[in-house]
């Protein structure tokens, strides 16, 4: 152990020690000892307070007794010709260090000082950390790396923080070195960062660092299962973080000074102090500055420090060092490629041309064909390529894949379609949304400069189809057309095999078949939460109908999706039957033992938290809005989508409330328990206008064609009263219907 890291630790710890102590006496001072602390969205109080003290923390009285803990955590600084073989005193020091930073960090909420920060993030609520957290311990990404400090150069930096995304490494940030931060360099290069790009600024001090710490620690809280609050707790923390989460330090602050030549140390002893707490953690420092390292592995599954890395190497030496295994999806384009890019926008400032959208044609289709007329990587531009394309311009688009293999059925065809939208979004500077004929795509004026053109759109999806589809499919060809005419005449076409494809499900009952299809897919993050897909009620986030659930089954055998047997029908109405009954009970862990599909008072579906919208009761007419999750407004019960959203998630059954895929919303078994569509009273105009085309003909078919126009949307009525008066006014059915209650 090197007994300068263990001084700086110790130093650094006790300046931040002081300097939460004036924060408390300031907040004491102006807020009094009974004001509230919290950070926003927690169930975890003070995160690295629960962790390492046991305590819950709600007041700032109780920050008095949390920096009492930290200061008899504060050992000596030790002298010169002092030997320390081991790395106690730094750990404990390091402890401090963050019990001081979470004070500091926290007290800037109580203080109204954190809000509207900038580019800053802050503290990560519980409910980002459940959808991000469990890709850590899932492996989806592989680790994450906490930046403190600077690059030289924001050039560096960027080329730094893409080699991170291409390997899916989840980047925090926090500090700075000589006032800059890495994510003022990112910012001012024009890097979007936020949690879908796998880029989380917490803060420009070094306290922010905190923030990485107190999401580990609730990610073993939350996904390890852990209770915290003793000593056993703290050592199984520590140790799951060791264990499943692959992060790392990385200490920026290399600084050539011109004029003499000298490599500057930018690492101050808040940083060390910092670093100490992490590798608390079993996380070790990696640094491009001349530091003492500290190599052999205790703490740590390996090295704890390793210095002097130069920054071309430190991405590759810290996976090493982390033993952090990448899968790197090997795509020969000029852009870097990767799931931290698949978030990614692209403004209307920095695109190069766009397709789609309300602007032009453009649509995507998957074809099986016959192995002799695909050769196998053919990838054919038919129109002009991009730099024939006016700046700022946009143009239209059809992309047509074209498989064979001799396991492929037609019935795959949508399943692998749907999965163009991640394969082309995960190309940096490039920003896809959306399906079929309603896709909206950007290229970006850099990515346009590293030389993407439109033929790699068909790079990409050959080698994505052929890694992630290799059972199934032998040969992918793309046709890509950016003609007018040619388009707009393949639209035609395109339309025509969708709607096909819709009908094809469209015209299946659920009574027509024996099986129906499970869906655990989102058990990795609602471990109770299971779907059960029908021919007439598909998935709640829209994506897995039936048939797809069907064709999934048939490529993956052990995948998410399997076939159950329904078995013996117990009540038409509500939709329950007896094995289905039986197979969420196993698979809901025995948190379900009734289950209706039709109804959405009793014994509902459960929900995950990813659905495309929410049905829900409006007590005061006892009907049902629906509200979807683009819609940001007020509902007349009261809550927005997000605020719905949040009571109704995590696999439980929440009657009065479900989770839907709009398809479900004109299908005829649409909560036919309590009446069905006749319910339904307020959407928002644009859910509305969407599901006009399919809703309408069901209405019609119920001898209610006048119904569409009675249900009210965001224009007629924000809130019970009005939506009272909007119903009576336009004479809606609902309200001589049986009330619910
Ligand atoms: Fe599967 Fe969709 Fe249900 Fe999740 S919400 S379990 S992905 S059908
Ligand atoms: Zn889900």
């Amino acid at each position: 152990m090197s007994k300068i890291i263990a001084s700086a630790a110790i130093r650094g710890a006790r300046t931040l020690v002081e300097k939460a102590e004036i924060s408390l006496a300031q907040a004491l001072e102006s807020k009094g000892k009974e004001a509230e602390i919290a950070y926003p969205n927690t169930a975890y109080y003070l995160p690295i307070m629960l962790l390492f003290l046991g305590q819950r923390v709600k007041k700032i009285a109780d920050l008095t007794e949390s920096l009492a803990e930290a200061k008899k955590l504060l050992g000596p600084v030790p002298q010169d010709e002092l030997w320390l073989p081991y790395l106690g005193d730094a750990l404990n020091a390091g402890v401090a260090a963050l019990i001081a930073e979470e004070i500091i960090e926290s007290l800037k909420y109580c203080m109204g000082s954190q809000a509207g920060d900038g580019i800053w993030l802050g503290f990560t609520g519980d409910n980002i950390l459940r959808m991000q957290g469990i890709k850590l311990v899932d492996g989806r990404m592989p680790g994450f790396a906490a930046i403190v400090g600077a690059a030289p150069t924001a050039e560096e930096a960027v080329e730094l923080i893409h080699g991170l995304q291409e390997r899916n490494i989840l980047v925090l940030m926090a500090g700075n070195s000589r006032g800059v931060s890495i994510a003022e360099q990112l910012a001012s290069q024009g890097i979007e960062m936020n949690w879908d790009t796998f880029l989380v600024p917490f803060g420009k001090e070094i306290t922010a660092a905190v923030h990485a710490l107190n999401f580990a620690a609730r990610s073993a809280m939350t996904f390890g299962g852990i209770e915290p609050g003793d000593i056993s707790s703290t050592r199984q923390i520590l140790t799951y973080n060791k264990d499943r989460v692959h992060a790392f330090v990385m200490a920026l602050g290399s600084d050539q000074d011109a004029d003499n030549g000298s490599q500057e140390n930018l690492l101050t002893d808040e940083k060390y102090a910092t670093a100490a707490g992490a590798i608390n953690f079993g996380f070790p420092v990696i640094s491009d500055i001349n530091i003492p390292e500290i190599l052999p592995s205790g703490i740590c599954t390996y090295e704890h420090v390793v210095a002097n890395v130069p920054l071309d190497k430190i991405i590759s030496r810290a996976i090493e060092l982390r033993n952090i295994t990448i899968r790197i999806e090997k795509v020969p384009i000029p852009v870097p490629y990767g799931a931290g890019f698949e978030g990614e926008r692209v403004r209307k400032e920095n695109m190069h041309v766009q397709f789609g959208g309300k602007y032009t044609d453009a649509f995507e289709l998957l074809r099986m064909k016959k192995a002799e007329v695909i050769e196998d990587g053919k990838i054919e531009l038919i129109g002009a390529d991009a730099d024939k394309m006016e700046e700022g311009s946009a143009c239209p688009l059809g992309i047509v894949v074209e498989v064979a293999g001799r396991k492929f059925q037609e019935d795959f065809e949508s399943v692998l379609e749907r999965r163009i939208h991640e394969f082309i979004s995960c190309a940096n500077g490039i920003f896809h949304m959306g399906q079929r004929s309603i896709i909206w795509v950007r290229i970006s004026k850099d990515a346009y400069k590293r030389g993407f053109r439109i033929k790699h759109f068909g790079e990409i999806l050959v080698a994505r189809i052929h890694t992630e589809f290799s059972s199934i499919v032998d040969r992918v060809q793309v046709k890509i057309y950016t003609d007018n005419q040619k388009t707009a005449e393949l639209l035609r076409e395109a339309k025509k095999i969708y709607s096909i494809r819709d009908d094809k499900i469209g015209g299946m009952t659920d009574e027509d078949v024996e099986d129906y299809y499970s869906c655990t897919l989102c058990q990795s993050y609602a471990p109770n939460h299971v779907c059960i897909v029908t021919p007439q009620r598909l998935g709640l986030c829209g994506a897995y109908t039936w048939l797809d659930c069907k064709a999934s089954h048939e490529i993956d055998k052990h995948g998410p999706n399997e076939p159950v047997k329904k078995g013996l029908c117990l009540d038409p109405v509500k939709g329950q039957w007896e094995n289905i009954n039986k197979f969420v009970d196993v698979k809901s862990n025995g948190n379900l033992k009734i289950f209706n599909a039709y109804s959405i008072m009793e014994d509902p579906m459960t929900s995950c938290g990813c659905f495309e919208c929410i049905a829900c009761i409006v007590p005061e007419c006892s009907g049902i809005m629906i509200v979807d999750r683009d819609f940001t407004g007020m509902t007349p019960i009261g809550m927005g989508f997000t605020t719905l959203a949040g009571q109704i998630g995590g696999g439980i059954q929440t009657p009065g409330f479900i989770g839907i895929g709009k398809l479900y919303i004109s299908s005829p078994k649409f909560v036919s328990a309590e009446g069905g569509q006749k319910r339904i009273v307020w959407m928002p105009k644009n859910l509305k206008l969407e599901v006009e085309e399919r809703l309408k003909p069901r209405l019609e078919q119920m001898g209610l064609s006048d119904l569409f126009d009675k249900i009210a949307t965001e224009e007629d009525a924000e809130e019970p009263d009005k939506l009272l008066d909007f119903l009576q006014q336009k004479g809606h059915p609902v309200l001589q219907m049986e009330p619910l209650f």
